[in-house]
């Protein structure tokens, strides 16, 4: 018989790795019944203490914490590594995040003899570049497809995957996947980059001070065609691969498989957080979210008073950066051929997962 599967998700708290936390332990999963560690650096917040796992608060940058908490866990049998961290420069980023991963993998390797398999997710900039190169190197060519060669570029996304492959080659019987998602819609109040939950706040911020939601983009970005992943669909992607042999040594895009408009979002978020929606107007001069929200921290601070909310700062929940970047120009998509060819056919219907983490931060008291 062999061992019962034990996940171990690294940045458990993160926008998919808080969708892990929950279904991974879910008793009809597949691979299941799962036992479950989640790792984050942070004590475990509120709305993560539900999920039936072993919470291990530990910092993967650092080789003596990890070791010291990582390596006792000689049960487990799949890494989901969904966490990063941000620097500077792409050099750094490779440094870090390298570092980060080598780190768990030498806790682990000698470790934990069941250990069959490493998950990473890394996502659509393997195909763009990272962020330092956007707008100064030729993106692949769309659809985005998995087998391309690598672009001419420092990306950490590549030094995860040589990480993951050198893993597999120096243990026996050890596989690897890649999923590389879209904008992520998902929830999470401790994530690096959240779109939907950042602009909840930006319309929570623009209600309280009565005024319309202004989209804060450009005519292209809020015409076109877009595509996101949903937090769930990418969980779900990387444990089907996790238990599969399909969907084992492979990379696979994951977005949600359909296509939306932002203009038609933009009106359920003004709906969801009663504010004026406002049209897209040509002649308005373009300022970007950040400078929009750069004194609103104390504002925030008002409004989660005033809501009873959970105490969050407006700097640890707001990722404007972020959110501004998807309203520069026109999207760029992926192809799901590859993922439904090797049998997973999971989709979402792309309105309702936005609306159902509005309500997800709403029923938390995220945002109000
Ligand atoms: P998040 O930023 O949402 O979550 C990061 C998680 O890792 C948190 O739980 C965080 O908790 C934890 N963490 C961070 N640093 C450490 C550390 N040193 N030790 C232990 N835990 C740590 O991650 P994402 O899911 O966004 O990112 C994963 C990958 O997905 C990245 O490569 C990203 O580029 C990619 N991606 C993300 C998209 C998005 O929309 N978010 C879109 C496409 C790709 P704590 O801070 O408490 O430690």
């Amino acid at each position: 018989k062999s061992p019962q599967n034990v996940g171990l998700i690294i940045g458990v708290t993160g926008i998919v790795g808080n969708s892990l936390g929950e279904i991974l332990p879910v008793s009809d999963t597949p691979g299941g019944p799962w036992k479950v560690y989640g790792v984050a650096r942070r004590p475990r917040p509120a709305w993560n203490a539900d999920h039936p796992i072993e919470y291990v608060q530990c910092d993967v940058s650092d080789s003596k914490d990890t070791q010291s908490k990582i390596s006792p866990l000689t049960d487990v049998t799949h890494i989901f590594w969904v966490t990063w961290a941000n620097r500077p420069t792409e050099a750094e980023c490779c440094e870090i995040n390298g570092t980060m991963f080598q780190n768990v993998l030498d806790a682990l390797l000698p470790n934990a003899p069941n250990l069959t398999h490493i998950s990473i997710q890394t996502g659509l900039k393997h195909y763009i570049g990272p962020f330092e190169s956007f707008g100064k190197i030729k993106p692949h060519e769309t659809p985005f497809i998995e087998d391309t060669p690598r672009l001419d570029v420092p990306n950490f996304y590549y030094t995860l995957e040589d990480l993951a492959l050198e893993a597999c080659k120096k243990k026996q019987g050890l596989t690897w996947s890649v999923h590389r998602p879209a904008v992520i819609f998902g929830f999470s109040p401790h994530s690096l980059m959240n779109m939907v939950g950042t602009l909840g706040i930006y319309a929570a911020i623009c209600k309280h001070e009565n005024v319309p939601l202004t989209y804060p983009g450009t005519k292209a970005a809020w015409n076109c065609y877009s595509i996101a992943s949903d937090a769930d669909l990418i969980a779900e992607q990387e444990i089907w691969s996790s238990v599969d042999p399909n969907g084992k040594n492979e990379a696979f895009n994951c977005s949600n498989g359909d296509v939306f408009k932002w203009k038609h979002l933009w009106k359920i978020l003004a709906d969801k957080f009663e504010v004026e929606y406002e049209e897209f107007d040509e002649n308005q001069e373009y300022v970007s979210l950040s400078d929009r929200m750069k004194d609103k921290g104390p504002v925030w601070d008002e409004i989660v008073k005033k809501n009873n909310l959970l105490p969050t700062k407006l700097e640890e929940v707001a990722t404007f950066w972020f959110a501004e970047l998807q309203f520069l120009g026109e999207c760029m998509f992926d192809s799901m051929n590859k993922s439904k060819e090797h049998g997973f056919f999971g989709f979402r219907n792309s309105q309702n997962s936005f609306i159902s983490v509005i309500d997800k931060m709403k029923a938390h008291k995220i945002v109000p």
